[in-house]
């Protein structure tokens, strides 16, 4: 007999599978025992909802029996009846039972539900086993199958960029190392310094960082793509919205100036949202009710309202007028801290902000200077409870202003000298931004830490394997 999905069987009108014989698969979460009978409590991954198995012991030898303990896996052969249990419409009656794995009830960690989530991020090899992180990790993957067909629908193409890299466009110290040298026999050269020509690549290379340089390379050829990769930073911020190792999605457009880049940054924004809300329903729902009771309301709040756009200078006057008592002090040129982020999200405009127009100096080198020699053509994109997570701006496309933005910025040549000659030949207006993968699954899952979005965490002195 073929095997059917749990959610298969609970999304179908009940008329069409009540009285059919069906083979389920799956992981017990419960077992509950009464006189004769056990209800199990069957979950296989394609659901947040358990289907009930309920299992005449008669029917089945008792020290088999005992041995279907949560945790374990089972197969179940049986016939789908009408449920008398208010909360779900049918059951399975078991005729036949295959025992798989076991899973000792002395040693199983996942006994009871309601284990913290600082303790199951000490399981992560187990943690997917849990309502909670089934349901993370089922729109994890809605949200990366959404973000993919947005692009392909307009167009966009998905283009790869390195992971391996020899460049480092947001100022050193903050990468990871990739080397084969003998960290116990480091070869120098007759100075004293490292010697990188005895390296894999004869060079000194590191983990990328981001894609958008090279991504800037596909759009000023194939007009619109997007990378949608692993990003690496070795930045110390031990903070509930870094992580050492996160996916990032980086468009990047031909011909599209700084306004285009907002639109296109918010459009695809509320499609993601839009598309979640339908696809994934039933586990919103549940980290709703579980963890964030406003969570819906706000991704509705959000899909609904138009973001308002304001410049870094107009932030900076509310911000000064605003009599609150921030930690760090506000003054033109600050780089923003997400206290005054979120005072502006989520006190003052209670909507999602576009900042545009930043300080030159605490921006990247490439980003398109403005006629007032100060300001660049950045764009954040800043959401409630989690702040920025988007950070994008229209390019600089004049040679000769790059040219002396890398040299102000200190960025060596040997690094850019390829990107600062797309200048040269056939240099177009575009723009792009990144989104990082795991700040936006923090704003549509409603969880608190960006360690409880990704399966595999890793975050300074942290990596559990
Ligand atoms: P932040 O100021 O929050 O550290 P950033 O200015 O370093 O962000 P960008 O370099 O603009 O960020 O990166 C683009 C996007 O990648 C950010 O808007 C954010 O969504 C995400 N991002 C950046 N750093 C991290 C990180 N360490 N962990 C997870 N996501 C990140
Ligand atoms: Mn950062």
């Amino acid at each position: 007999m073929q095997r059917i999905k749990i959610k298969e069987l609970l999304i179908a009108d009940p008329k069409n599978v009540i009285g059919n014989e069906y083979l389920v698969k799956g992981w017990v979460r419960t077992r509950r025992e009464s006189k004769n009978i056990s209800f199990i409590a069957l979950n296989d991954g394609s659901t947040i909802n358990h289907l009930q198995i309920v299992v005449d012991h008669s029917k089945f030898d008792e020290d088999f029996l005992k041995k279907i303990t949560t945790g374990s896996a089972i197969g179940v052969k049986g016939e789908i009846l009408e449920s008398p249990a208010p909360k779900q419409p049918i059951e399975l009656h078991a005729d036949d039972i295959e025992l798989y794995g076991e899973a000792p009830a002395d040693e199983y960690p996942l006994q009871k539900k309601g284990h913290s989530l600082e303790f199951l991020r000490e399981i992560a090899h187990l943690r997917p086993r849990t309502n909670t992180f089934g349901a993370i990790f089922r729109i994890r993957h809605h949200l990366a199958y959404s973000i993919h067909k947005f692009f392909n629908d307009k167009g966009f193409y998905y283009f790869h960029t390195p992971i391996i890299t020899t460049s480092d466009c947001e100022g050193a110290g903050e990468m990871f190392r990739v080397t084969t040298l003998d960290l116990y026999n480091i070869p120098l050269t007759s100075e004293g310094n490292i010697d990188f020509s005895q390296d894999f690549f004869g060079k000194e290379t590191a983990l990328t960082v981001s894609g958008q340089l090279e991504g800037e390379l596909g759009a000023l050829a194939l007009g619109e793509i997007y990378t949608f990769g692993p990003t690496f930073r070795a930045e110390n911020s031990n903070t509930t919205r870094h992580l050492a190792e996160f996916w990032m999605i980086e468009p990047e457009m031909a011909f599209y100036d700084i306004i285009d880049n907002m639109n296109l940054a918010e459009e695809f924004i509320k499609y993601l949202i839009k598309y979640l809300l339908e696809a994934c329903y039933e586990d919103l729902g549940f980290l709703n009710n579980m963890y964030d009771k406003e969570l819906l309301d706000r991704l509705h709040h959000v899909l609904d309202t138009p973001f308002e756009r304001l410049t870094y200078t107009e932030a900076i006057e509310i911000l000064q007028n605003s009599k609150q008592n921030f930690e760090f002090p506000i003054y033109w040129g600050v780089d923003l801290q997400s206290e005054h982020e979120r005072f502006l999200v989520e006190k003052y405009f209670n909507k999602p902000v576009i900042l545009t127009d930043y300080p030159k100096e605490i921006k990247a080198f490439y980003m398109k200077l403005n006629d007032d020699d100060k300001t660049v053509k950045a764009m954040d994109i800043l959401v409630p409870r989690v702040g920025e997570i988007i950070g994008g701006s229209q390019r600089e496309d004049n040679y000769d202003k790059l040219f002396q933005r890398i040299k102000e910025n200190h960025v060596p040549m040997k690094d850019v000298w390829w990107y600062l000659e797309t200048r040269k030949f056939g240099s177009a207006p575009h723009s792009g931004f990144g989104l990082g993968f795991e700040r936006f699954m923090l704003f549509v899952t409603g969880m608190g830490n960006i360690r409880d979005v990704i399966p595999f965490p890793r975050t300074p002195k942290n990596i559990e394997f």
